[in-house]
C-alpha cells in the first residue's frame, strides 16, 4: 500500500507542477492556468493581427488577397489564425509537433479568440488528418488535440473520422503549385452523405501555401457541404512580408 501511495504522490506533484509554469519555457507563472505562458514567453509571440489575406488569413503588407490565393482560388471560404508562424511562435508550433501536447491548451485559446474573424455559423469541426502511420509515430494528431479544446471552449461538434489521409506527400521543398499537385488524391472522405448542407471548419496547426485546406475543402463541397472555412494556429507570412527586427 505503502508504495502505491508513494507513487500517487509522486503524480500528485508532477501534475502540480505542471500547473505552475509556463506552457513554453517552464518559468514559474503563479497565477496559472491565466495565463499559460510567462510574460517573457507571451511578448515572444508573433500575432497575426495586422494585415491577412482575406481568403487564406496571411500576414500580409496590405489589405486585399494574397499573390497565391490569386493566382489559383482556393476552394475554401475563409481561414484565420491568430498567430504569425515567425520566429518564436515557428518554435512553439514545432514543440507542439514533437511531444508537447499541453501546447494545444494554449494555442486554442488563442484560436477561439480569432473565430469571430470568420463568418459566424454552426461549424461542425474537422481536424485535418494524418496518416495511421504516421500518428502512431507520433503518438497523437496535433490537430485533433485543438480540435478537441477548441470544441470545449466553443461548444462547437467535432467529426473526428469524416476524413482520412491516404498517403504523405512530400510538401516542404515544393513550390505552390507543386504542393497542390502534391496533395492531389491524398485525403479521403468516410462517409459522404455526413456532408449534405454542413458548415465545415477545418482545424490545422499550420496554414502554409493553403494547399491541404484548398483541397480538403473542393472535396466537402464536392459532397455536398454547404461551405467550408479554415482555423489554424499560425499562418505562415507571404513572401512580401517584412515583419519588424525582435530582439531575443
Ligand atoms: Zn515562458
Ligand atoms: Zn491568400
Amino acid at each position: 500500500m505503502a508504495v502505491i501511495r508513494e507513487v500517487l504522490r509522486k503524480i500528485r506533484r508532477k501534475l502540480a507542477s505542471e500547473g505552475y509554469t509556463c506552457d513554453a519555457c517552464g518559468a514559474e507563472v503563479f497565477s496559472y492556468p491565466t495565463p499559460r505562458l510567462c510574460e517573457e514567453c507571451r511578448t515572444s509571440i508573433v500575432r497575426n493581427d495586422g494585415y491577412t489575406c482575406e481568403k487564406c488569413g496571411r500576414p500580409m503588407r496590405a489589405s486585399g488577397v494574397c499573390s497565391t490565393c490569386k493566382e489559383v482560388a482556393p476552394a475554401f471560404e475563409k481561414v484565420a489564425a491568430p498567430l504569425a508562424y515567425h520566429e518564436y511562435t515557428a518554435l512553439l508550433v514545432n514543440r507542439f509537433k514533437n511531444g508537447k501536447r499541453y501546447l494545444s491548451y494554449y494555442f486554442a485559446e488563442e484560436m477561439a479568440k480569432a473565430l469571430p474573424r470568420l463568418p459566424q455559423r454552426a461549424f461542425v469541426l474537422l481536424p485535418v488528418p494524418m496518416t495511421k502511420q504516421k500518428q502512431a509515430l507520433r503518438g497523437y494528431n496535433q490537430a485533433e488535440e485543438l480540435a478537441v479544446h477548441l470544441s470545449e471552449l466553443t461548444g462547437l461538434a467535432v467529426h473526428y473520422t469524416l476524413l482520412e489521409k491516404k498517403k504523405d506527400g512530400e510538401q516542404k521543398r515544393l513550390s505552390g503549385k507543386e504542393r497542390i499537385a502534391g496533395v492531389a488524391g491524398a485525403f479521403r472522405l468516410t462517409e459522404r452523405k455526413f456532408c449534405k448542407g454542413k458548415d465545415f471548419l477545418i482545424i490545422d496547426d499550420v496554414m502554409t501555401s493553403g494547399a491541404t485546406l484548398a483541397e480538403i475543402s473542393a472535396m466537402l463541397l464536392r459532397a455536398g457541404a454547404r461551405s467550408v472555412c479554415g482555423l489554424c494556429v499560425a499562418a505562415v507570412p507571404q513572401k512580401d512580408f517584412i515583419s519588424e527586427p525582435r530582439e531575443f
